[in-house]
């Protein structure tokens, strides 16, 4: 397989073309962002660590027969995907309260919610990710209703299949944000990443944070925290 031209560069990844049609390679960057970009670091390490977690959790969730985008892990800091049209759509569950849920309504963080909520943000940097509801979804022709379904139950289905993954590690899953794509057959698959830059975890025994939060609240070195859920994964 050959690395070609660099499609597009996120805040964390690189997207190349490949010699084969359908595939991309990704390569994680020693990039952190949060504040929409506003606040940005290079963090040695964070591309190796976050293509590990991610390439961990696929695996897992393909073990789930969970669709995804994923093909392999091919370096330390590189996979290979599926390539598909990613719907502009930051799909969010949350398990408990915390971060703009717990701003936005009130409702301290930590506090266990009835039921795993499922909700829509427009990805559009631009508009800085604006909440939205299924109704905007249909009428701004981002997704169909057949594909709010599927999507819908594949992040609840994540969602289980996370929670029983990071609870062998002693972790609870606080909230998570997926991106889903679809193929070129209209299939949805899971894309994008999931690691500690996409999901809030916190340390069972003691609550203490083991994700972004630590950069995006300034609460110290991330890089040994990542670690320490790679660890506690492969274990
Ligand atoms: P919140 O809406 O509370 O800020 O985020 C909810 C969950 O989705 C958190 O786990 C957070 O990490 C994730 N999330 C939401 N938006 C983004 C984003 O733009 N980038 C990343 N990496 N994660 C996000």
């Amino acid at each position: 397989m050959e690395k070609e031209e660099l499609l597009y560069e996120g805040k964390a990844k690189k997207l190349f073309k490949t010699d084969q049609v359908g595939v991309l390679w990704v390569e994680y960057l020693d990039q952190a962002t949060a504040l929409n970009g506003a606040k940005k670091d290079v963090v040695q390490g964070k591309g190796e660590l976050n293509n590990q977690i991610t390439s961990l959790i696929f695996e897992a969730l393909k073990a789930e027969e969970i669709p995804s985008h994923f093909i392999e892990k091919i370096s330390k800091t590189e996979q290979l995907v599926k390539s598909v049209e990613i719907i502009p759509l930051e799909v969010v569950v949350r398990n408990r309260a915390a971060g703009s849920f717990s701003k936005r309504l009130d409702i301290p963080e930590g506090k266990a919610l009835p039921f795993p909520i499922v909700e829509f943000y427009y990805k559009e940097d631009r508009l800085d990710d604006p909440f939205i509801n299924d109704d905007h979804v249909l009428a701004l022709e981002i997704a169909t209703e057949e594909e709010i379904t599927v999507i819908k139950e594949l992040a609840r289905k994540v969602n289980q299949a996370l929670i029983k993954l990071f609870q062998k590690a002693a972790i609870t899953l606080i909230d998570f944000k997926i991106e889903v794509g679809r193929t070129p057959a209209g299939e949805i698959l899971l894309a994008d990443e999931i690691s500690p830059d996409t999901c809030r975890l916190w340390d069972t025994a003691t609550d203490s944070h083991l994700d972004k939060d630590i950069y995006r609240r300034d609460l110290g070195d991330l890089v040994p925290v990542y670690q320490e859920v790679l660890a506690r994964l492969s274990k």
